[in-house]
């Protein structure tokens, strides 16, 4: 241990368990790939007010949970604490919109940032992969996204999420149910900080967790007898696509989610083995958020599935994923000379593309069988004088036991045939 400790709410990933991470991370961005969506990276900060105009004066994330700073030049910069604003800024930027192959279909994968309190599955850093939809209205775009992070979350094995899928209207509806849900909400028995949020954000109050505000809740006017027609046409056709497409989701008329930038499709992936940290990722459109940020008008839709929770839900399903050995063939040399040797071995089975690794440091013959077998390797060589003498390395068989003399120049290819 040194003087440091990960800050609070922090964690660092170390192998073995980083290379669950890696897979998962894979695993979502794998389909992407495979559906028209290009790699984007942006920066781990951007303007402040890319986050407060862009997510919302008044969700939690703007108000309670953003890192900022200002730089020594002055500048008011916030720690990233999610993708879909910096992504949609970039694009722009790039004027990728303009190369006239709408929509503009991105994935991404990074560190996000929220000053939250910690607890299992809530951390102030932690990792999303995500894709956005570029400058489209069309439910088959919607249903997209959906069904690719379902089968993300399929290939990796989970069964026990659930999709919860929503309509919040646009801005021809909203509005109208809008006003109705303040009347109904500002009759109800709320503290201070609620009817505030009554004011600012009237449908976040659905979204509170408490009891005591959900009991009151009941009979509250729902959005769905407010959709305008095409609002519910659109709806129609994005359920419509998803059961053809096999993918089960709940209707869920209470889901508005944390960022004011959605309009029509909402949609949460729920896990039911993480407790109150139950969301492994969520998305929905943002027609609106282009203009919010000084954009053209650019219909899009995205989500961002969380890494860190991805991880929890494996776990809870006791899924162990199937990870091949980072390294094929461990070399143990025995005596100066064969150090020297076995090292140019490994050297050119790596050059060949086979995953090798070396026993380093003098630790004797135990402590290099240690290594070899920590290592995880399904070959050994050893070398002696004697077998130096014979131009020849014992190739073992460490799942069988099996030894073999191979001719030096035939290392490679001996490890290779044997792994086919
Ligand atoms: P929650 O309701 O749990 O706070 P959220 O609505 O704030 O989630 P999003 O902004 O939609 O979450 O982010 C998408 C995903 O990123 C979440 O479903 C979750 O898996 C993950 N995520 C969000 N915040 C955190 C966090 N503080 N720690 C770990 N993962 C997180
Ligand atoms: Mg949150």
């Amino acid at each position: 241990m040194s003087t440091f400790k990960a800050p609070k709410g922090t964690y660092d990933l170390t192998p073995p368990e980083s290379a669950k991470y890696l897979a998962v991370r894979e695993a979502i961005a794998a389909p992407l790939k495979n559906s028209g969506y290009g790699y984007i990276e942006t920066p781990g900060f951007e303007d402040v007010a890319l986050f407060s105009r862009g997510v919302g004066e008044s969700t939690d994330i703007v108000t309670k949970e953003m890192y900022t700073l200002t730089t020594k030049g002055g500048s008011q910069l916030a720690l990233r604490p999610e993708g879909t604003a910096s992504v949609l800024r970039a694009a722009l930027e790039a004027n990728l919109h303009k190369l006239g192959n709408l929509p503009v279909k991105l994935w991404y994968s990074g560190s996000y940032y929220r000053y939250e309190r910690p607890q299992k599955g809530r951390y102030r850093h932690f990792s999303q992969v995500g894709a956005e939809a570029i400058g489209a209205e069309d439910p088959a775009l919607d249903a997209e996204l959906i069904i690719l992070a379902d089968q993300a979350y399929r290939a990796l094995g989970l069964r026990n999420f659930r999709i919860l899928l929503n309509s919040l209207g646009d801005k021809e509806c909203r509005p109208v149910y809008r006003d109705a849900l303040q009347g109904f909400l500002r009759e109800l028995d709320l503290d201070e900080e609620t009817r505030r949020r009554i004011e600012i954000n009237p449908l976040r109050v659905l979204d509170d967790k408490r009891p005591e505000v959900q009991k009151q809740l009941v009979g509250a006017p729902v959005l769905r007898d407010y959709l305008c027609d095409a609002c519910k046409a659109y709806h129609e056709e994005v359920r419509d696509l998803l059961s053809a497409a096999g993918v089960v989701y709940e209707d869920d008329e209470k889901l508005v989610r944390g960022l004011d930038y959605y309009t029509r499709t909402t949609f949460e992936f729920v896990h039911d083995g993480l407790g109150s940290q139950s969301a492994v990722g969520g998305g929905g459109r943002y027609d609106g958020l282009s203009e919010m940020i000084g954009g053209p008008a650019l219909p899009s839709v995205g989500w961002a599935l969380g890494v860190d929770r991805t991880v929890l839900a494996l776990e809870a399903e006791g899924i162990e994923l199937e990870l091949p050995a980072s390294t094929s063939v461990f070399a143990v040399p025995l005596g100066e000379e064969a150090r020297r040797v076995l090292f140019g071995v490994v050297t050119q089975l790596r050059r060949e593309g086979v995953a090798a690794d070396f026993a380093y440091g003098n630790r004797g013959l135990k402590g290099a069988m240690k290594s070899a077998n920590r290592s995880g390797a399904r070959f050994t060589i050893v070398a002696g004088e004697r077998d130096l003498a014979e131009g020849v390395v014992q190739l073992k068989d460490m799942e069988s036991g099996e030894q073999t003399a191979v001719p030096l120049s035939d290392v490679a290819e001996a490890v290779r045939e044997r792994l086919a």
